[in-house]
């Protein structure tokens, strides 16, 4: 019975296009011509720099945007091989090759993007705001000596953008008034890549290889040095870029309850997200927290379960489209963003759901 309301929302927001949440673009600047680094995995481009071209394609309607890759082997092959067409604002691809690249090392890779810069001299640089974006693109800026413009969310002219402060409570729009480069992070979230059509797909960016000759083996030895990689294996979506996300809080009260939120999530087709009290208190691993010091989401559906909602965790999931909140305390804060809001035991609710939703195909 308490579980019709989520049961109607579920049925209502999973059949609910994406909806894009630009501001409207002035374009000032007519000779902008933009680096957007990439970020790719087993041959593809990861949709947040995708999100970076979008982004970039905002600054100037003329703007040359060119997309930085640097790896090595077969993997970096590969990602050129789909870089070419997987935007087709992109006009150029720049591919550096060496196994100094592999790893996302802020040292190597900032040396990499100020010896691009003073030879092609863009006017921005841009980079989807995760976890490679934030290691790398502050070490650049210190080399090209500018200050970055951080978690943008809106263009509305080359130089001005509209960006978060206050965890999220307030926007403040900025103009930057320094050299070139401008160097922007994005909040992939903001910059909704739009579907384009079949011709454009047929669209090739030519490849160009970086001259690495004078790139000196100095310039890699840095004060960070990659150990390893530890990651979930999981057929579930990521928590980047899933349409549904189901997260659980403090409420949940172990990591084996966390396991019956984990069978919603994959009923739902859903990736788990959680809260930083959940992460503190072992639940989760901490790649799962969503919020002002986790991963920013904004999908269509964002279902919290036990989730107080502190200004710190709304920062991370209010521009998702729909958000239904579970919560047992009436007063909880996260009724105050919640379209659909359950006062109930998530102990209960969550057992229904379970029963009532059919298994997924
Ligand atoms: P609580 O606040 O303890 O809430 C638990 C909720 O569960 C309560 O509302 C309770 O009513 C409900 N509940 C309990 N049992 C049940 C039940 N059986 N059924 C239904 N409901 C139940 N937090 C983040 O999430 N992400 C961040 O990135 C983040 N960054 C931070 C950065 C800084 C600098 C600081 C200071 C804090 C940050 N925090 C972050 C922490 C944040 O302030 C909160 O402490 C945290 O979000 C609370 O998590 P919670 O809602 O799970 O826990």
């Amino acid at each position: 019975m308490a579980t019709r309301v989520l049961i109607g929302a579920l049925r209502k927001t999973t059949s609910r296009l994406p909806t894009c949440r630009f501001l409207s673009v002035s374009p000032v600047s007519r000779f902008a011509s933009t680096l957007v680094i990439a970020e790719h995995e087993g041959g593809s481009i990861k949709a947040p720099s995708l999100s970076a071209v979008e982004a970039a394609k905002s600054l100037d309607k003329d703007n040359s945007i060119s997309m930085l890759l640097a790896g090595s082997g077969h993997s970096l092959q590969e990602a050129a091989a789909n870089a070419v067409s997987c935007h087709p604002s992109v006009s150029k691809v720049l591919v550096a090759d060496s196994d100094r690249f592999i790893h996302p090392l802020a040292e190597p890779w900032a040396k990499l993007i100020q010896l691009v810069q003073q030879r092609e001299n863009f006017s921005h640089i841009v980079v989807a705001s995760g976890s490679f974006g934030k290691n790398i693109l502050p070490r650049a800026a210190a080399l090209l000596d500018v200050s970055p413009v951080t978690d943008v969310i809106g263009i509305s002219e080359s130089t001005t953008f509209v960006r978060p402060i206050y965890a999220g409570n307030a926007l403040c729009t900025v103009r930057y008034t320094g050299a070139h480069p401008c160097m922007l992070t994005i909040r992939s979230t903001s910059f909704q890549v739009q579907p384009y059509s079949t011709d454009s797909k047929a669209h090739k960016a030519p490849i160009s290889q970086v001259d690495l000759s004078t790139f000196e083996e100095a310039d890699t030895i840095g004060k960070s040095q990659y150990v390893k990689l530890t990651s979930q294996d999981s057929e579930r979506p990521d928590l980047g870029n899933s349409r549904i996300v189901v997260t659980g809080g403090r409420g949940l009260k172990s990591a084996e309850n966390f396991k019956m939120l984990e069978k919603l999530a994959e009923k739902l087709g859903a990736a788990v997200g959680a809260t930083r009290a959940a992460v503190d208190a072992g639940f989760v691993p901490n790649d799962l927290q969503v919020g002002q010091t986790g991963k920013i989401v904004a999908p269509e559906l964002y279902m919290a379960f036990g989730v107080s909602g502190a200004i710190q965790h709304l920062a991370g999931m209010r521009d998702s489209k729909v958000i239904v909140a579970v919560n047992r305390d009436a007063d909880a804060p996260i009724f105050q963003v919640a379209d659909y809001g359950l006062v109930g035991d998530l102990f209960e609710v969550i057992p229904e759901l379970l029963e009532k939703l059919p298994e997924k195909k």
